[in-house]
């Protein structure tokens, strides 16, 4: 889509572009061709795992069909990209038929926790579904005020208590106030301090306890954001929680301010957890689900 291609620019500019540039530049097809395409790979971070793959890939269909133009090579190698992604599964926000859906939010501070609230949201009222909030980082009053401001902007409720009250009195006091409105979707903050994982894990874990002792089942889905421009970190963050925060999906954010934009494949690839949506931009609406092809495809369009 138009939306994905202009997010994903500057990823185009500077893995796209030296991709192209070497296609063109080339005389023939020799092991500084393969070196330099898999540097131009790496540089994106795909992961190298994923970039050997594509790199062995290419070199069979050179052999095979006796290629000697490196022009020749671009449709190879998306195709390959493609093939080697594969399709993305479970993208889908498991959603309950008429009963109440809880989703809830993790992540450190600072990745776009917020925003992606206020996003999603706007996403669910947009599908006339009846959307409450719960301020569940109460640990920073600028976490509750600023979710305050997203309620407000995209016209759902918010259930909010001060600052330095307890996390899993706000989600219960939240799973009823969203079930006396009848309401559809309820998605809860929690907190994104990290300076002591055991605490933050075992608050988490008091969260889902509180929520799965009010509605069995629940949460259906607990959404880790991750910020693509931290990179490496993005990946570190994502295996801690990934391990003990029983995440369901991936939401990467700021993927529109990087120009490593293929850190998307690479955590889906590596960690096993389906990145189910993206950040394009601090708007409301610049938030898209994530669709391995619709990447590939806007890419290199
Ligand atoms: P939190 O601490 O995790 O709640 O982070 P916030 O939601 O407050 O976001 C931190 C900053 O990142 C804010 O300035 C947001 O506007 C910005 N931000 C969040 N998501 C995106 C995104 O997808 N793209 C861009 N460019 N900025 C984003």
């Amino acid at each position: 889509s138009q939306k994905f291609k202009d997010g994903l620019a500057k990823t185009r500019d500077s893995f796209v572009g030296k991709m192209e540039d070497l296609l063109y530049r080339s005389k023939g097809i020799d092991e500084d061709f393969y070196e330099e395409l898999e540097e131009i790979l790496i540089s994106s971070d795909i992961g190298v795992a994923t970039v050997m793959d594509i790199i062995d890939e290419v070199r069979t269909e050179v052999k095979e069909n006796r290629i000697k133009d490196a022009k020749e090579l671009q449709p190879i190698i998306i195709e390959k990209m493609k093939e080697i992604l594969g399709k993305q599964e479970d993208i889908a926000i498991n959603f309950q038929e008429n009963d109440l859906t809880v989703i809830v939010i993790v992540g450190v501070n600072g990745v776009g926790k917020t925003t992606t609230i206020g996003k999603l949201a706007h996403k669910f009222k947009q599908q006339d579904l009846k959307v409450v909030l719960a301020a569940g980082d109460t640990f920073r009053a600028a976490a509750i005020d600023q979710l305050k401001v997203w309620s407000q902007r995209t016209g759902v409720d918010v259930i909010a208590q001060q600052e330095g009250s307890d996390p899993a009195a706000v989600m219960y006091d939240a799973i009823h106030a969203a079930k006396a409105r009848k309401a559809d979707v309820l998605i809860c903050d929690t907190a994104g301090r990290l300076h002591n994982k055991t605490n933050l894990m075992n608050e988490l874990n008091k969260v889902y306890r509180v929520i799965g002792k009010e509605i069995p089942g629940a949460p259906h889905e607990v959404l880790l954001v991750l910020d693509a421009t931290t990179g490496q970190n993005a990946m570190q963050q994502a295996k801690t929680f990934g391990e003990s925060a029983g995440v369901t999906g991936i939401v990467l954010t700021k993927l529109d301010g990087t120009a490593k934009g293929g850190i998307v494949i690479a955590i889906g690839k590596e960690l096993k957890i389906p990145v189910k949506l993206v950040g394009l931009g601090e708007k409301a609406e610049d938030l898209q689900e994530f669709n391995q092809d619709t990447f590939i495809e806007a890419l290199f369009s």
